[in-house]
């Protein structure tokens, strides 16, 4: 068997770090299973789908690694859905109802009133053909629901949750389609689903009821039904559901500096029982991924972690993987003595206007004359191997300093700050002419 999973955002808005990480995890199981991960756009809504959401979701993925093996759109798939409507209208599973909105709130009400479940009381199916004629003469059109078998329970056996199970008399029989013919998500999902040989749905815990109305409707249509996998939902690190989650998507990342290996290998691993780890290549995530290890309780999603894994990320990128962000001239050497100190790459043209200067000046009065001293060292020293052990080894036996007394002045006079990265790696970017320059003052 091929594992074949799918993602499949409605088009309705931009991504979301939920989305985000819902995609990931069916791309990863894919991967980890030599399957297909599948791209599937949920576009039945006209209305309300844009296709600047289909573009921006393709370039989320693409940002994120996330390469589809297949696309699809639910749009160009009306012929099918309509077939199999037929089909299950044949069998009596969908069946025409009239009731408006308004109806439907106040029979909710009445249930509810009555301390009763709201369950739809499928008075539609009693109608009797004269009732339907009727309808159809005041040119109303029905709105169809999916009847739910109501004789055994329904039950899987989750691959994050463990067993679940349904009692069907206690849910509605779900609209499936409105009445002026389009349709709502349920059942296209699952005729997709049939056709494109999904084998596995990852999708949030949110889906839960839907999956159990949705598993009779793969039986009414006779195919089996994939395995399904819902996952805790995301929460902010305050720990409550946080509206904030809904507003950070890729363009929020990039734009803080957050490389797409720190938030895949913070997706990856959020909400299981596996460390997060700052992992540049997938394949170790992927290698490890099971849904068995995914936890029932919510996973935190929290961004400073975010940040110090994006940190832990920086410093290992290759200048190959970076060279085009860098400011002209900045060489593998200049990255690689500035990696260590960054938080994102985009820090990396701070450090290296530090190399390049002018730098501030950055003098005590009191170090006046060792820098002075420091410059006429400067000029002595063997440029092209080690300058900053020369030039600090002979400063201190001609003064005496050490430590902090002797670096420090170096470092601010030479970079006009007292902190960055290491002085042996930063001079010689910085070189000899610049040097003199500075320690003089
Ligand atoms: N379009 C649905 C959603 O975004 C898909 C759910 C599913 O994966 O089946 O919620």
């Amino acid at each position: 068997m091929t594992v074949i999973t799918r993602f499949a955002p409605s088009p309705t808005g931009r991504l979301h770090v939920g989305n985000l990480r819902t995609a990931l995890h069916n791309w990863m199981y894919a991967q980890a299973q030599g399957g297909r991960f599948l791209l599937r756009i949920d576009d039945t809504d006209r209305e309300r789908s844009e296709e600047r959401f289909v573009d921006a979701a393709r370039a989320d993925l693409a940002w994120m690694g996330l390469v589809p093996d297949g696309e699809a759109r639910q749009s160009d798939r009306f012929a099918l859905y309509e077939d199999r409507f037929e089909t299950l209208k044949a069998a009596g599973r969908v069946y025409p109802a009239w009731e408006t909105a308004q109806e439907l709130e106040l029979k909710r009400k009445v249930l509810l009133g009555r301390g009763l479940p709201p369950v739809y009381d499928r008075a539609a199916l009693d109608l009797s053909d004269a009732d339907r004629a009727a309808f159809e003469a005041e040119g109303r059109s029905p709105h169809w629901r999916f009847r739910l078998d109501h004789d055994s329970a329904i039950e899987w056996t989750d691959l994050v949750r463990g067993p679940q199970r349904f009692d069907p008399s206690t849910m509605s029989d779900p609209v499936v389609r409105r009445a002026d013919g389009s349709w709502l998500y349920l059942l296209p999902s699952v005729i997709d689903d049939i056709d494109m040989a999904i084998t596995h749905v990852v999708r949030g815990e949110d889906h839960v009821s839907n999956t159990a109305t949705q598993l009779q409707m793969f039986a009414a249509l006779g195919a089996e039904p994939p395995a399904f996998a819902h996952e805790a939902l995301l929460t902010g690190s305050e720990g409550k559901l946080s509206k904030r989650l809904g507003s950070l998507g890729v363009d929020h990342f990039r734009e803080i500096g957050i490389e797409p290996q720190a938030l895949v290998a913070l997706l990856a691993r959020i909400g299981t029982s596996d460390p997060v780890e700052p992992q540049v290549d997938p394949a170790p995530l992927i290698a490890t991924f099971d849904f068995g290890r995914f936890g029932r309780a919510p996973a935190r999603f929290d961004e400073a972690e975010l940040a110090q894994l994006n940190a832990r990320i920086v410093h290992q990128l290759d200048h190959d993987a970076v060279r085009e962000r860098l400011a002209h001239g900045m060489g593998e050497a200049a990255w690689n003595a500035i990696r260590p100190n960054l938080s994102t790459v985009r820090e990396a043209q701070d450090w290296w206007r530090v190399v390049e200067g002018p730098v501030p000046a950055d003098r005590a009065p009191e170090d006046a004359d060792f820098l002075a001293q420091a410059a006429q060292v400067a000029e002595s020293i063997d440029w092209s191997d080690s300058p900053w052990q020369a030039l600090t080894g002979a400063l201190k036996n001609a003064t005496g300093r050490k430590g902090k007394s002797l670096f420090l002045p170096l470092r601010r006079a030479l970079t006009g700050q007292d902190h960055g990265p290491e002085m042996a790696a930063l001079l010689p970017l910085i070189g000899r002419e610049r040097a003199l320059e500075r320690l003089k003052g």
